[in-house]
């Protein structure tokens, strides 16, 4: 017999974000919705949106849940010189079979050793999976008060167009036009990021997310970052607790206390 066991699940930690986009974003779409002659480059909405109990919209642009895990995830990963070790370690296996671009490939695939603090908080793909997944995104959505100004400043089309050009390098002309759809500086979406909480979890896990979250808004979501697109300012805005056994309750969390107050709480219960 080994000592192993799986650890009980204490409750359900919803940390509700808002997310400032700065500089035009985005978030690719499906193209196939889009006639002749329109946008090269769309980007991801909502077929309907519901405004309130009697409105819904049609084409709401939207942060999808994975692009923002994705991202914070890969950032992490960065940071932590995953990509490093994982260039080393196939640089150890294939001594006499080295190949570049195969130990690129492998080296730029998200970590999948299923005991790191990333893999615990966004999960392992294929049999190395060892812990559950803490961490569950939920889509984002436009604040009211930015499709009031979506509407008052685009009309009923919720986005910008930017055309972007190729320079001829002889001739300085601009060439092959490229039409790519954003949404506006200054729009505001929210969603939230929900951590399940299981035995033995501290706050450092926490303290990961926030760094992967710090790390986005020095980076970039979304595309062509690297020409200005997809700077975001992230802010949490409010916290809830639900556990999954009166033991585990905690009253008075705010987003200011929740860290120390929640994981002292449920360790020692
Ligand atoms: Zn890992």
């Amino acid at each position: 017999m080994n000592n192993q066991s799986l650890k009980a699940l204490k409750g359900f930690l919803t940390l509700k974000y808002k997310i400032e986009v700065l500089t035009g974003l985005h978030i690719g779409g499906s193209k196939e919705s889009i006639e002749i002659g329109g946008v090269d480059n769309p980007v991801i909405k909502l077929k309907t949106f519901r405004l309130n109990d009697d409105k819904f919209l049609s084409d709401v642009p939207y942060i999808p849940g994975s692009s923002l895990k994705g991202k914070i995830r890969s950032l992490l990963e960065l940071a932590k010189n995953k990509p490093v070790d994982r260039f080393k370690k196939y640089q150890k296996e294939h001594e006499k079979d080295f190949k570049w671009d195969k130990a690129i490939e492998y080296a730029g695939k998200p970590c999948d050793c299923g005991e790191c603090e990333i893999c615990k908080l966004f999960g392992t793909g294929g049999d190395k999976v060892k812990e559950p997944i803490r961490l569950r995104f939920s889509e984002f959505y436009p604040t009211k008060d930015t499709i009031d100004m979506w509407k008052t400043y685009l009309g009923e089309v919720y986005t910008e167009m930017k055309t972007e050009n190729v320079i001829n390098r002889i001739t300085s002309t601009a060439q092959h036009p490229r039409h790519t759809e954003r949404v506006i500086a200054n729009s505001t979406f929210e969603g939230d990021i929900t951590f399940r909480v299981f035995e033995g979890d501290g706050k450092e896990l926490i303290e990961t997310l926030e760094k992967g979250i710090k790390l986005l808004e020095k980076d970039y979501l979304g595309g062509s970052g690297s020409r200005g697109y997809g700077r975001v300012k992230i802010q949490l805005i409010n916290v809830e607790w639900f556990p999954t056994e009166e033991k585990y309750k905690v009253d008075d969390l705010t987003k200011e206390n929740f860290k120390e107050k929640l994981f002292k709480k449920v360790e020692n219960a």
